[in-house]
């Protein structure tokens, strides 16, 4: 089966990881890409070897296209989205899907009535590391699960220093950077959802214009499972890491929180340690693997589109949680984790 795609976007994500992953796929080819900027779109497309170079949605959903891959700033991912699944364009959308979970819904719902596959591009689901310690909760190897924490502070690097930290009507900060990846990872090992968080944040010196570039977070999940988290920018020294504490046993994941498929997970239990294998394919790989399969009808998107607006949908509690000093419900009107 071949998938044309279409890039929104002409973005270091797209050329770092996705363009890879798209033509790793059989049938994955790259047609168009669209940015703003003629030249820069010009420019971008030589440098990627992508055939055409557009500067409007409109001539890149004319360009023969089966799907579209959306890696724009955060602001402009809704309308985006809708005038794709309004073109019959399946829909590849970066993290977060929207700037609030309404609009994220809104999407979700477009894509839906439409009968448009819709993905976010949450890649840590996509991990060995993660996939590996999910597995072994689910198969009872701790025991009963009963705190988490997540360590997924990192040092933004010089050349993303732009939109992130500048500019809060382009979604930037840490808490829509990163906590979405932690909401979606947490969901995701644990297999439960989120009800509630209570979270600080700072500026610690390297965002501006009132946006946060660090945030710890305390969650509460259905099943009575309580996490932490910790999300920066600005922690150059710092190591990422993914723990689930049991009753019978403990998961520890070392240099797990990273685009690279990489890290160490071990396995403590009265019988001792024990270090657990698993795949290192690429993370987008695998991601664009089971996006192409949903396309052709075979099963869903790692991460769907609710998936993303459960993701949202406990950053924005997290953000509301900072302002108002308590601890907010996360109530992404949806229904529950697989
Ligand atoms: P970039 O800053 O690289 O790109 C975002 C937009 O900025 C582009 O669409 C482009 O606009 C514009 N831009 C890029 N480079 C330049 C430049 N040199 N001069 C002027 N404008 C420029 O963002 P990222 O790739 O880091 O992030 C894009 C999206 O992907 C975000 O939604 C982010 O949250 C998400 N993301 C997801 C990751 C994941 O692992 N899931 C990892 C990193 C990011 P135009 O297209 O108009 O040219």
């Amino acid at each position: 089966m071949s998938v044309r795609w279409g890039l929104i976007g002409a973005s270091t994500i797209a050329k770092q990881f996705m363009i890879n992953a798209i033509r790793a796929q059989e049938g994955g080819e790259i047609s168009a890409v669209m940015s703003s900027s003629p030249e820069r779109a010009k420019a971008y497309a030589a440098e990627n070897s992508v055939p055409l170079a557009v500067s409007t949605l409109d001539d890149l959903l004319g360009a023969g296209i089966d799907a579209v891959y959306i890696s724009t700033t955060n602001e402009l991912h809704l309308e985006q989205a809708q005038a794709a699944i309004k073109a019959g364009k399946h829909v590849l959308c970066e993290k977060p899907l929207a700037l609030t979970s309404a609009d994220a819904r809104t999407m979700v719902a477009a894509a839906k009535a439409a009968g448009i596959v819709l993905g976010t591009n949450h890649h840590l689901r996509n991990a060995g590391a993660h996939r590996t310690m999910r597995d072994a909760i689910s198969a009872g190897r701790i025991g009963k699960p009963i705190a988490a924490r997540v360590f997924h502070s990192v040092y933004l690097p010089e050349n993303l220093q732009g939109w992130r930290i500048t500019k809060p009507e382009a979604g930037g900060g840490v808490v829509l950077d990163i906590t979405v990846h932690d909401a979606d990872t947490l969901r995701f090992v644990l297999g439960d959802d989120p009800i509630e968080i209570s979270a600080f944040t700072q500026s610690a010196g390297m965002a501006g214009s009132g946006l946060e570039d660090g945030a710890m977070c305390i969650w509460r999940f259905k099943s009575g499972v309580i996490a932490q988290s910790h999300e920066g920018f600005t922690t150059k020294f710092a190591d990422t890491g993914f723990e689930v504490h049991g009753s019978e046993g403990s998961l520890i994941g070392k240099n797990v929180m990273t685009q690279k498929p990489v890290g160490t997970v071990l396995l403590r239990t009265a019988k001792g340690e024990e270090e657990l294998s698993f795949d290192h394919e690429d993370l987008y790989v695998r991601s664009l693997r089971q996006f192409h399969a949903a396309i052709s009808g075979k099963g869903q998107p790692s991460a769907t589109g609710e998936d993303g607006v459960w993701s949202l949908a406990s950053a924005e509690a997290a953000l509301q949680s900072e302002k108002s000093g308590k601890a907010v419900a996360i109530d992404p009107k949806l229904g529950s984790a697989k």
